[in-house]
């Protein structure tokens, strides 16, 4: 099948997975603005490989929604399974806990997931510059730009174009909130 069809019925399947979620930023964005920022970020530095796109688009669905790593296998194959499965956090574990789990296994990751990763990160940082949520203290958005930062510094692959969108961000970040 032609790669364009599967990545658009990719993000109509995240779009109905994402139907009822929103950002926490005050914008309150649908969910599947995030999942396409992600996905044209990983887009542009893998130089459109089809199966990081389609990971990229998936890669909340696991851990938001009630969406199985089988389903995903299923419909779109071992390669963007194994993907989703690296960037999807184990949430019978406690939030601080899953924060410091990202930034030990960090140095483990694959391409794929680590092209994710670092376009996850930017597009939440910049989410929390453009439209942060209501109730954050100016502390937790310093330190969730310093938790990214050690996780992205962690990741083994990390392409100079999207690592250099990423860095622009975090020194976005730095200056907005006084770092
Ligand atoms: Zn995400």
């Amino acid at each position: 099948m032609n790669d364009i069809i599967k990545i658009l019925q990719a993000a109509d399947q995240a779009a109905r997975w994402h139907k009822d979620q929103r950002r926490k930023g005050e914008a309150a964005e649908p969910y599947m603005n995030h999942l396409l920022d992600v996905a044209a970020l990983v887009a542009e530095a893998s130089e459109g490989d089809t199966t990081c796109i389609i990971a990229a688009l998936m890669h909340d669905a696991v851990e938001d929604q009630d969406v199985t790593n089988e389903e995903i296998r299923a419909a779109y194959g071992a390669e963007v399974a194994s993907i989703v499965a690296e960037v999807t956090d184990d949430k019978s574990k406690p939030k601080e806990m899953r924060k410091e789990l990202q930034v030990r296994n960090a140095p483990h990751k694959s391409w794929g997931a680590s092209l994710v990763k670092i376009a996850d990160k930017t597009s939440n940082v910049r989410s929390i510059i453009e439209t942060p949520p209501p109730h954050w203290p100016l502390a937790r958005k310093q330190a969730y730009v310093n938790w990214a930062k050690d996780v992205v510094a962690g990741l083994p692959h990390k392409p100079e174009g999207l690592l250099a969108k990423f860095t622009a961000t975090i020194e976005a970040a730095e200056a907005a909130f006084g770092m």
